[in-house]
């Protein structure tokens, strides 16, 4: 086992900044039921030196068992009939984007496009709810920590500490983050910290926030502060955010919000888009080796994953359609807000009771065909999901240089009713680069570094509609998950590159005429709607969203990507 029990104690008073504060480490006991590992070493005064004290109980590096054994024993978990760990996430079973703060310092203030998911914070409240969170923790009897990384490429590398007030919460970065050697973990120096405080209420007049809860980042202290809500995702995406500002401007790294496969011969494809639109699912696929299902770097020779696990949505999960998500609900894997059939631990897919977004976490190796270390080749294939709730773009077309930097900064997609209270029509959402809430500098940096990378290395560029056909929400339907697959597997396998091909005569997109395994009706979207007045009404009023969503880009834009915008 490779628990411990430390403690700490504290030389001087406690105050919030990293740096600025020196702890003394006490001789740690060990506690009898728990020995020390003899397999591997690691230095004790690199373990916590960020104002830890009076936690009776902390506990590194835990394995997935042990950690699932702690959250059954404090009741907070249960084990599913296939052997995972089943939480709830509590209040919170979405990420906040309202409730994420950057501190707004000498570092963010000049190289921070501050909008609406970039919202700044005053230092001083960064000092108050820093000093909040580390109080909650030394309440508690006992907290997890964990040392992991980010980034599969090793000179990207990026060391991660995580603080958790909950046993789920380290298994999930067990999970989701890059594990290192008992070697690596011998000199480990954590360069970013994540403290997890779920249970801790913020007081919002006193800590500067908008509410109870709060995601905080600072790059001065390089911690990210999560308080007031239990979901997990927010820990992935706090560091995705943070690789986001790091990669592309130090590392002249392209951050991306995207999926990652491979093929036998090592061509790799990389699926964007935004959340619900096809990135896990569509990754997955028993023909090619995973990179990842969701953060990726492309570099001036590879692409890499910056995680180690996937985090896939269950909503109407099946074994026949997802075999491979499916069967990676096993011991060690985590199912968030999910329900059971009465009277068993069996998932019931189908219920949204306590959420629709239902999730699973598991480390990428769960997934049979996954690569190790997940970095690929350069893409030869770009993939830019939409989940058109209009039904107006077609299931499959080929983009110029031109419309693919159109579509990357333009990001659009549609939400339907049911996901988000209050939505009854389909919510167009148009997030440039397919992931505005998680790119801390402008859109345009993102955009200029693909446009170039895409051009050098002359990359296919597919725009897929994974929404609906035969009709917008309510009339159609979702497009099958059999004909994407089939309509991807011809774009990988080439077999798109002579086909015949019509051009839309609104978003002048190429359309494919006939794709195998795909009837060929399904290709062109006005011949699946019964009501054609009523296809061309909304393909126009569909284009006049993308018109008016994109006027804030236009003066900065060549005439190549201006030319690509619908006809209204
Ligand atoms: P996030 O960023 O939130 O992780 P994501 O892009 O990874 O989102 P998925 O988890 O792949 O999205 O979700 C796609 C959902 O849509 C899945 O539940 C999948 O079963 C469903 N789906 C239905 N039809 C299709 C289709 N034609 N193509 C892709 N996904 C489909
Ligand atoms: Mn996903």
């Amino acid at each position: 086992m490779y628990s411990f029990r430390f403690s700490f104690c504290v030389v001087t008073t406690l105050e919030y900044g990293i740096e600025t504060l020196s702890y003394y480490l006490c001789p740690f006991k060990t506690i009898a039921s728990m020995s020390v590992p003899t397999t591997y070493s690691f230095s004790v005064e690199n373990l916590v030196n960020i104002g830890l004290k009076n936690s009776e109980n902390i506990h590194y590096q835990l394995t997935p068992h042990e950690l699932v054994q702690h959250t059954l024993q404090m009741g907070e978990g249960v084990l599913t009939d296939s052997g995972a760990l089943s939480i709830v996430t509590g209040e919170f079973t979405g990420r906040a984007p309202k409730d994420k703060f950057t501190v707004k310092d000498e570092i963010t203030e000049p190289s921070v496009h501050w909008n609406d998911f970039n919202v700044p914070m005053e230092e001083k409240y960064f000092d108050v709810i820093y000093k909040k969170v580390l109080q909650h923790l030394n309440d508690k009897k006992n907290i997890w920590i964990r040392d992991c990384y980010a980034c599969a490429d090793p000179r990207y590398r990026l060391n991660i500490r995580v603080v958790t007030e909950k046993p789920w919460t380290n298994l999930f970065a067990y999970n989701m983050f890059l594990r290192p050697t008992e070697e690596e973990l011998e000199d480990f120096t954590p360069e970013w910290h994540v403290i997890s405080a779920p249970d801790l209420k913020l007081d919002a007049k006193e800590c500067g926030t908008r509410q109870h809860n709060a995601t905080v980042v600072s790059f001065k202290h390089k911690t990210i502060l999560i308080a007031g809500t239990g979901y997990t995702g927010e820990t992935k995406k706090g560091i995705f955010s943070i690789l986001n500002y790091i990669l592309p401007q130090e590392k002249n790294v392209l951050s991306m919000h995207c999926s990652a496969n491979m093929g036998a011969d090592g061509d790799t494809a990389v699926f964007f888009g935004l959340s619900g639109t096809g990135k896990t699912t569509l990754s997955a696929d028993p023909k090619r080796k995973l990179i990842g299902d969701d953060e990726h770097g492309w570099t001036e020779d590879n692409v890499f994953n910056f995680e180690g696990g996937c985090y896939a949505k269950l909503i109407n999960l099946s074994a026949e359609k997802e075999p491979e998500i499916f069967h990676a609900i096993r011991p060690g894997a985590i199912v968030e807000n999910v329900t059971f059939f009465p009277g068993t631990n069996k998932i019931n897919f189908d219920d949204a009771t306590i959420t629709e977004n239902t999730r699973v976490s598991y480390p990428l190796d769960f997934i049979s065909n996954a690569l190790e270390p997940s970095i690929g080749n350069i893409p030869k294939n770009i993939f830019f999901l939409t989940c058109d709730a209009y039904g107006i773009l077609p299931p499959i077309s080929k983009l110029t240089k031109g419309q693919a930097m159109y579509q990357f900064i333009s990001g659009y997609t549609a939400k339907v009713a049911g996901t988000e209270a209050g939505v009854t029509e389909p919510k167009p959402t148009f997030s440039a680069c397919f992931g505005a809430p998680f790119l801390p500098l402008h859109p345009g940096k993102y955009a200029e570094m693909l446009g170039r990378k895409m051009q050098k290395h002359k990359v296919n560029v597919w725009l897929i509609n994974t929404g609906w056909t035969g009709g917008p929400y309510r009339v159609g339907h979702r497009m099958k998950l059999s004909h994407t697959r089939a309509m991807i597997t011809a774009a990988l396998e080439g077999k798109l590159d002579n086909a015949g091909t019509i051009i839309d005569p609104v978003f002048g997109l190429s359309i494919p005429t006939e794709v195998p395994g795909v009837p060929s009706d399904v290709l062109i979207p006005k011949n699946t709607w019964a009501d054609k007045n009523a296809y061309d009404e909304k393909a126009k009023y569909l284009a006049g969203l993308f018109v008016k969503n994109f006027e804030k880009y236009a003066a900065g834009v060549s005439e190549e990507i201006l030319a690509a915008a619908p006809r209204v």
